[in-house]
């Protein structure tokens, strides 16, 4: 009886943490407070297409592996679908339909005209080789090739996926096509059709936000202190550029195996040195070590989660002494956890607008690509701050216009699902 019932707690407590279920309840509350339409809501609160498939691989040792993989859009009303593919031991069809929702509501605050999708594969790849890897991305590409194309479905990189592994994609799908389509996937190596300024993006775009927020809430970014949650991609540039652009202090970084704090300020390019040297950031000199948990709660201006989801919970969000929270990550905060921060005045720049940056980088990618012709590294970060500024100051002028009754993260869900429900509604869908 006692261990059905721990059993049972186990499983209400995944299910309070499943992303998808969080992706519906966060549109949900939008849907309520916007008074949608019962159609626009059936239509917003699930995908529009899901492709699950399996993916036969012939491993090294001779045996033939069969994964599986997925595939959904989730909404492309206001363009083809748009979004990264995982490929993650732990990764769920659940948690590729909460991400391909989120996308949706990204590329509409962004203003961009893309819809929502994203995939995902299971599968481990730290323990794949570079000719596995490369027959598995292939595989997948092959799966999936009749639902994309750069006129339906373009995906990118995301956790465990890079540009090589983009590149063979692109060239899998160029075989099927019988012609170059570099437009059919972006995050690539730039020598086959990907854009500057790409790798930093989704941090670059983070920082735009960070210094519109920082002007909102009057903080001298110059003086602020940043504690930053994830030392990969979005976390890595993210502290680089915060001491490059507004000379800020970066107390504290960490990733999966913990975490270092300096109160007087780390030296970001030595700490990403002895990373790359050492496997992780546990040893360096000079700094205490903190666990993720007490990373949270530091005393600092800025937190910046930039590692994975439910992060700030409602056992942890009302001991975050920061005045920003800056969501690199997708799905950090959970919606119990939002509650507790809006009450302790703390302003959270939501996720989909904050990282929004890599997937605005990721269209122009793909304009240029159609186009064939190639910006300057500061003509990409040119558009992209005019992007993530007004994205931004739209969001801003909603909370402003609600009376600051609604949070920023449902500021940004009224924008985003607003732009859809027109869109769908323009086309006669609903
Ligand atoms: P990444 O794999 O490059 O880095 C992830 C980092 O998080 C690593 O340093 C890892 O050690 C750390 N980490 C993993 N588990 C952790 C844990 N339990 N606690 C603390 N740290 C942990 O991935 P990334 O591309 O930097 O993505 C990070 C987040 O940003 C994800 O939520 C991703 O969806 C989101 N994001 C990334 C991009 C992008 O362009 N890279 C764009 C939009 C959103």
């Amino acid at each position: 009886m006692r261990q059905n019932r721990a059993m049972l707690v186990d499983i209400l407590s995944k299910e309070e943490l499943n992303p998808f279920r969080i992706a519906q309840e966060q549109f949900d509350e939008a849907a309520e407070i916007m008074k949608l339409d019962s159609a626009a809501r059936a239509l917003l609160r699930e995908p529009l297409r899901v492709l699950e498939v399996q993916i036969p691989v012939k491993m090294r040792n001779g045996t033939v592996n069969v994964f599986k993989g997925f595939r959904v859009q989730h909404n492309d009303a206001r363009g083809p679908a748009k979004g990264g593919i995982r490929f993650h031991p732990m990764e769920t069809l659940d948690t590729v339909k909460a991400l391909a929702m989120w996308m949706t509501w990204k590329t509409a605050v962004a203003d961009i005209p893309l819809g929502g999708g994203k995939g995902g594969v299971i599968c481990d790849p730290k323990q794949m080789n570079k000719s596995e890897l490369e027959a598995l991305s292939r595989g997948y590409i092959r799966a999936v090739a009749k639902i994309i194309g750069p006129d339906n479905d373009v995906p990118a990189p995301d956790v465990y996926t890079d540009p090589q592994i983009m590149a063979w994609m692109m060239d899998e799908y160029s075989r099927l096509s019988g012609k170059y389509e570099p437009a059919v996937i972006t995050g690539k190596p730039v020598e086959v059709g990907g854009s500057l300024g790409r790798t930093d993006a989704t941090a670059m775009g983070g920082m735009y936000n960070i210094r519109e927020a920082a002007k909102y809430l009057k903080i001298d970014l110059k003086k602020a202190k940043f504690a930053i949650q994830g030392f990969g991609n979005a976390g890595s540039f993210a502290a680089k550029l915060i001491s490059r652009m507004f000379g800020g202090k970066v107390v504290a970084v960490s990733d999966s195996k913990g975490g270092i704090y300096s109160p007087s300020g780390l030296d970001v390019e030595k700490a990403i040195h002895y990373k790359e040297s050492n496997g992780s950031l546990e040893g360096f000199p000079g700094a205490e070590k903190v666990s993720n948990e007490q990373l949270l709660q530091l005393d600092v201006d800025i937190l910046v989660p930039a590692a994975i989801e439910n992060q700030l919970r409602k056992d942890n969000a009302d001991k975050v002494k920061a005045k920003l929270v800056a969501e690199l990550a997708n799905g950090p905060t959970t919606p119990e956890a939002d509650k507790i921060l809006a009450e302790k005045g703390v302003f959270v720049i939501p996720d989909f607008l904050c990282n929004s940056g890599g997937v605005t980088v990721s269209y122009f990618e793909w304009v240029q690509d159609r186009y064939g012709y190639f910006w300057s590294e500061d003509e990409v970060y040119q558009y992209l701050d005019k992007k993530m500024t007004k994205a931004f100051k739209d969001v801003l002028t909603t909370y402003e216009d609600m009376g600051k009754k609604v949070n920023m993260r449902m500021a940004a869900y009224i924008v985003a699902v607003k732009k859809v429900e027109h869109a769908m509604r323009l086309r006669g869908w609903i």
